[in-house]
């Protein structure tokens, strides 16, 4: 049973009540066999009041506390994630179905490095400071400016099944770095390892209250934390239609709010790329954890000389892709998340099929008899790659998230920038030429939040990370990150 954390320890189960919602337990089911595998607490609205109450009573202190001791504590807690490498990372893998050999080399180690990350960070960051002389301005006085930049309180972090632990560290380092407590809501598909973390935190010395852990679907964990009055910070990772709903929510609360949405990221191939070398990183962007990340190529976009040169490097690569079971230390490819997501990642590909799309592999469930008996009932789904449709259906336009891609052509760079910008998202690209000033021209002209040249998912944690358009309003990362979660006071003094 996962339970929630507020206040320093496990929660018993609020029951279920009647007319309210939330409260009980959630099945939670084993993405590589399909079964049942054990519960997680629904918090109710009152558990989201507790663990509001206990973190802003944890503020005061733990944002008193010198940055130097929270900083301690937090790069203990990243010690302790390493040490407990191998639980946390089974945990992961059986909450998500991803293979275990990602959780232990990229969830996990990753976690622990973005506690190390912000908590040295924000030892080192820069105040900022601006002298004015008054001229020009009748009878102004010289003065001099500094910025302060203080904790805002209690942070609401939410996050998605794809990356769990990985996605709600990101957020609750920077967080509980700078200062602030938090109330956190991982996905309720994927709620072991944010219990597990919490616990940890216990005996890294982080101070009761200050990292709170509520479970439970959107309604009414999500939204209680969202529309809290005592929560004036919410960032959050997920669909692009609930970021909207929060956007508006939190609108009209005026809170800060960070989103980090949907993607639909074009993959990039000019004729003068290394063919090689892109055919393999485009096999890894498109299909790492099952085509499940926000940043995954699922578009590519491709120059009409090197297409069938191309599709033909990478399709060997996508040949060589054995779906396995997670737990087994050599598999590479797990499982779709859930039943429901793979029944909409295969309404894509049967409406693709009837607009004429033609599937250049995959397109199916594996046969029962590739996977090893023990996880003929989980939710897989092999890699797919689908031409021929046109760049404005629903396929080439709607986030699928899973592991199905399409291919569209182009004749010269405009059109490929075009292409590439051609969908309401704006979240990641990938392009690929060996013409350093192509690259800085298509970098500079396509609309995301990142663009990788000659590369994909190298990920420096200095860096604004976020998207553009419907992929999300704000960044993560950095500077960006100390910035969301501190409140600049700007003190004038007249000299
Ligand atoms: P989701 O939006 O369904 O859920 C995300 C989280 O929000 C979950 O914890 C969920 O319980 C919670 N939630 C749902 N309704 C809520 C509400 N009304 N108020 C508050 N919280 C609510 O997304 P998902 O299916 O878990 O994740 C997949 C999505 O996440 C994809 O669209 C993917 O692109 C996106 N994603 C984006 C990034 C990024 O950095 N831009 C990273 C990973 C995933």
């Amino acid at each position: 049973m996962v339970q929630n954390f507020i206040d320093g320890s496990v929660q018993p189960v609020s029951p279920a009540r009647p007319g309210e919602p939330g409260g009980g337990v959630l099945e939670l089911i084993d993405p590589a066999t399909g079964k049942r595998r054990g519960e997680v607490a629904g918090a109710t609205a009152g558990d989201v009041d507790r663990a509001v109450a206990a973190a802003r009573a944890a503020f005061p202190a733990w944002s008193a506390m010198a940055a130097s001791k929270r900083s301690e504590i937090l790069l203990r807690l990243a010690d302790l994630i390493d040490g407990n490498l191998d639980e946390l990372a089974k945990a992961e893998c059986l909450d998500s179905g991803k293979p275990i050999f990602v959780c232990r080399s990229v969830d996990i180690p990753r976690s622990a490095a973005n506690f190390r990350y912000f908590a040295q960070a924000v030892l080192h960051t820069t105040g900022q400071w601006h002298q004015y002389d008054g001229a020009g301005v009748q009878g102004a006085r010289p003065a001099m400016n500094f910025t302060l930049r203080s904790p805002r309180g209690v942070a609401g972090l939410i996050s998605p099944w794809n990356l769990p632990l990985y996605l709600l560290t990101w957020k609750i380092a920077p967080a509980l770095a700078t200062g602030n407590t938090a109330v956190c809501k991982p996905s309720e598909l994927t709620p072991t390892t944010a219990t597990m973390l919490a616990e940890l935190g216990n005996a890294a010395g982080l101070p009761p209250g200050v990292l709170n852990i509520v479970h439970g679907t959107g309604q009414p964990v999500g939204s209680g934390i969202v529309t809290h009055p005592d929560v004036p910070t919410v960032s959050f990772t997920g669909s692009t239609g609930v970021g909207k709903w929060i956007a508006r929510e939190a609108g009209d609360r005026l809170k800060r709010v960070s989103l980090e949405l949907g993607g639909k990221n074009p993959f990039v191939v000019y004729a003068d790329a290394d063919l090689d070398v892109a055919a393999e990183t485009a096999c890894r962007a498109m299909f790492s954890n099952q085509g499940q990340i926000c940043l995954c190529g699922s578009r590519l976009v491709v120059h009409k000389s090197v297409k069938e040169a191309f599709l033909q490097r990478l399709l060997a690569h996508v040949a060589a892709i054995r779906p396995g079971d997670p737990m087994e230390p050599a598999t590479r490819y797990g499982t779709l998340i859930s039943q429901a997501h793979r029944e909409k990642v295969e309404r894509y590909v049967a409406v693709a099929r009837e607009l004429g799309g033609r599937v250049l592999c995959g397109g199916e469930r594996p046969q029962a008899d590739a996977l090893p008996p023990r996880v003929r009932g989980g939710f897989y789904y092999l890699p797919t790659i689908i031409d021929g449709l046109a760049p404005d259906c629903a396929v080439e336009q709607e986030e699928i998230f899973g592991p199905v891609v399409s291919v569209q052509s182009f004749e010269d760079d405009e059109q490929a920038v075009a292409l590439a910008n051609g969908t309401s998202y704006g979240l990641a690209a990938s392009i690929w030429t060996r013409d350093l000033q192509r690259a800085h021209r298509a970098a500079a002209e396509i609309h995301a939040g990142i663009v990788w040249v000659n590369c994909w998912m190298v990920r420096d944690l200095r860096t604004p990370f976020g998207g553009a358009k419907q992929s999300g309003v704000g960044r993560e990362g950095g500077m960006e990150a100390i910035n969301f979660f501190t409140e600049p006071k700007n003190v004038c003094v007249g000299l």
